[in-house]
Order: structure tokens, then sequence, then C-alpha cells
């Protein structure tokens, strides 16, 4: 029997017979891919192909416990698209996480490694535990062993893991190690590009560790004068401070400009004078919260989200800014510095207010661009000094910044959508080029 045509009225997401909770994260993230992917009137074909991830991987291990006793975990390992070179994206650690989640943040990736035009695809990994409820002997053991777990799902020329939320320098040294034994055949010259964001005595990268707040910067110092706003005057509120807030409160302190809030998991600190954001990653190394700081006041959370600034920065976690935090909201920008922490009813909300939200694809772009160099110093054997590095992110993430400016005077549209349109044409340029094999 002959198969049915397809209508014009079905949906992408009813022909590959995906679930549409439009509450569900991954849902969230494609449909406004899908929604810029109408706008610059792409092939069918390819929206098709970027709406499901490559491959979905997922594993479960046991590991041995201080105590003696075994716990079995799950990871996942989410490739979505390569078409521009291997696979790369970070690995979380955290209680909370779900394969839609995973799924989410590596479609992420994929529109942001096309946006900066870097030779790699999208793709993310997390595990579902909480990272500070084990020993660092058991925090080793199992990175080791899910490591091994995902086998040659990864490799320096296939899939680049990174760190993420719960994952840091130290956790990539294990992966790296590991690899090197399990992948590489103990070859560490081989084995050693499968992660970034090493410790740099391993094949880490100057000015990784500050990347991704140092992109946010640059990504700053490129857009706000256009909308009136100069880094030195400017006063700002800031949700986060782990990597990416910290280092970019940190950096845009030499810019004087004025962090009059933070909010972090432990509560909302504040001074109208303006945070010492150096002096405040000291407290927070010590204390592991923004809570207690001396140079400041504890306030709401309403009190935060209601305070006058010119702009607000979320550097915590993903959907944080749903519909009724954006009703408080009084900025003038808001610059994603977390991966997805708006919703699409919250960014709904934040429109109808007239306040412009730079996106994360663009804003936090700088870790994964970092993460590149390093892949290369890697792979050509060599140390870039900062300043190189520095230079180097700078150029990228004002090409980055320019060709979304560029697509927005092109299609009179928002910075997401224009962001959106930027990577796609670069992704659809490529198909065209490679076409679909066989
Ligand atoms: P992190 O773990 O270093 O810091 C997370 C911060 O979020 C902490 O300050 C924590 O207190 C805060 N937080 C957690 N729960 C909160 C809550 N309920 N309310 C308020 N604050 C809360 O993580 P990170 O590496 O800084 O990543 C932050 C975001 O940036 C994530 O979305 C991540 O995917 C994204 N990102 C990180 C990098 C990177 O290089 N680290 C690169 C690109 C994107």
């Amino acid at each position: 029997m002959a198969k049915k045509a397809l209508s014009k009225e079905v949906s992408i997401f009813e022909e590959l017979g995906m679930d549409q909770d439009a509450s569900n994260i991954y849902i969230q993230t494609v449909s406004s891919i899908l929604d810029a992917a109408d706008v610059l009137k792409m092939d069918r074909s390819l929206k098709l192909i970027l709406a499901q991830p490559k491959n979905e991987v997922m594993v479960h291990f046991p590991v041995t416990m201080d105590d003696g006793s075994t716990k079995s975990f799950k990871g996942y390992r989410v490739q979505h698209n390569n078409i521009l070179g291997p696979y790369k994206g970070g690995i979380r650690f955290h209680h909370d996480i779900s394969l839609d989640h995973v799924k989410a943040l590596s479609a992420l990736m994929t529109m942001k490694t096309a946006l900066v035009q870097l030779p790699f695809g999208g793709a993310k990994g997390g595990l579902r535990m909480d990272p500070h409820s084990i020993s660092q002997n058991e925090l080793m053991r199992l990175t080791r062993r899910f490591t091994s777990a995902l086998g040659s799902n990864i490799g320096p020329d296939y899939d680049i893991p990174a760190p993420d939320m719960g994952t840091n320098a130290q956790i990539m040294a294990w992966i790296a190690d590991t690899y090197i034994h399990v992948g590489a055949g103990g070859n560490p010259l081989e084995g050693k590009g499968v992660v970034t964001g090493k410790p740099l005595e391993f094949g880490g990268s100057h000015g990784r560790e500050k990347a991704t707040g140092q992109g946010v910067v640059f990504v700053l110092e490129e857009i706000l004068p256009d909308m009136g706003i100069e880094l030195a005057e400017m006063d700002y509120s800031l949700i986060g401070f782990g990597n990416v807030g910290s280092w970019t409160a940190r950096l845009l302190s030499e810019h004087k400009s004025k962090l009059l809030s933070v909010m972090d998991h432990t509560g909302v600190i504040y001074n109208s004078n303006g945070l010492d954001a150096n002096k405040l990653a000291k407290h927070v190394e010590k204390h592991r919260g923004v809570v207690g700081f001396s140079g400041s006041v504890p306030i709401s959370a309403k009190e935060f989200y209601q305070m006058e600034v010119d702009v607000c920065i979320p550097a915590a976690l993903e959907q944080m800014i749903g519909p009724e935090e954006a009703e408080m909201i009084n900025c003038k920008v808001l610059v994603e510095a977390a991966n997805a922490p708006v919703t699409p009813p919250g960014e709904k909300v934040l429109a109808k207010k007239g306040i412009e939200v730079l996106p994360a694809i663009l804003c936090n772009a700088g870790g994964v661009t970092v993460s590149y160099f390093e892949w290369k110093q890697n792979r050509q054997a060599e140390t870039w000094d900062l300043e190189l590095v520095d230079a180097r992110l700078k150029k990228m993430m004002m090409g980055a910044a320019n060709r979304v400016k560029e697509m927005q005077k092109k299609l009179k549209c928002d910075m997401r959508t224009a962001a959106y349109c930027a990577a796609l044409d670069h992704l659809q340029k490529v198909y065209a080029i490679r076409g679909v094999f066989p």
C-alpha cells in the first residue's frame, strides 16, 4: 500500500514520532531552533536531521564505595551532530539530570560551534549523581569507570568532552589518564586530546579556566555600546557565582562595571555601592556560597529580580527564568551566560517588556573556543601563552558577535533568532557541499 503523503500540517515532531510536551527542555530547545530554521526558509530535510541527536549513549555501571558497598550509576553521552567535525561538549555531574536535559544541551552545542565556526560538532554528557556527596577517591573511581563504560564512544578524533557543572580539571585529568590506558594503547600524545579543560601541567591551556567568563565580557564589549550601555557605567545583577559567574564578574570589575547583587544556591546578597568580585570569589571558595559575604546585606529573591539594573546575567542553572521571574525582572538587557536559563514562556514576557536577550550560544561560547585551542595545542604538542589565547579568543568572539549583528540587521529579528540563523546558515552551507551519505 502506498504511504500517505505527509500533509503540510505534519510537524517535524510528529514526523519523527517525538513527544511534544511544551515544558520539556529538549522540545523547547529544538522548537526555537526550528523556528529560526523557518525564518531562514531552511530545507525540511535539514530540519529533520537537526531535530534529533545522531547518537544517544546511555550506560549503567557499578562502583565500589569506600565502605565496601556497591552502587550503580547512570551516565549519558549524547552526540547531536558532527557535520562540522568531531563531537564536542561538556560532561556534567549533577543529581538532577535526565536524558532530555543532556539532549537539549547537546543541540545547543551544535548551534554554538557552528556560530563560532569551530571545526567541531555538538555533544553533551552527564552523570546522574551529586559529586559533593562522595569522597575524592569514590569520585575518581566513578570517573574512571564511567570513562571505560563510554569506551570508543569518546576519542580525540571522534568526541571530546570538557568540564561543565559539577566537573573540573581534575576530573578531566582522570578521564584522559583512563582513556590513555583503555582507548589509546598507553600513548599519551594520542590520548591526551580526548578531553579539554585539563590542568595546565597535563596538557591544559592557559586561559581555559576563565574562558567562558572572558568570552561573555568580549561579547558585551562588542554589543552593549550599540544598545547605549557602556561597561564602565553599567550596573548589573548576577545569578550564579561558579566558574562562569565569578570569572564574568571578576573581569567586568576590570572595566569598572558595578555588581549590585548576586544570587546563588545559598541565597542573595546586595551592596548599593557594588560588591567586590575578587573578594567574593575568595569568600565563595572558602564557604561554598555567597551568603555571609562581609561587604553585603542579604535580600530576598523577589527583591533581586525586581532590582533596577542595566544588565541581568544568569550564570547558573537552565530554565531559572520562567514567566513569573520575567514579570519581575527590571533590566534593559539579559545576558545568557548559562545555557538555556530562560524558558520560552519567560522569553515571551521579556520580549513584551522590551528586554533584549543576548543568547547563550553566543555569550558563553568562549569555553568551547578555548577548548578548541587546547585540543589544537595537544595535537601540535605546543603551549600558547595567555596573551595569544586571549587575542585569538577575542577575535573569534568578535567574529561571532558580528555575524549575529549582521543577521539581525538582515532579518530584523531578535538576537536569539539571529544567532540561530547565523549558526544554521553555516550548517546548511556545509550540508549543501557535503551532501547526505551515501
Ligand atoms: P558551576 O557549578 O561552577 O556554578 C554553578 C553556580 O550556580 C553556582 O554558583 C551555584 O551556587 C549556582 N546555583 C546552583 N543552583 C542554584 C539555584 N537554585 N539558584 C541560584 N543559583 C544556583 O557551573 P558553571 O561551570 O559556572 O556553569 C554555569 C552555567 O554555564 C551552566 O548552564 C553551564 O552549562 C554553562 N556553561 C559553562 C561553561 C564552563 O566553561 N564552565 C561553558 C559554557 C556554558
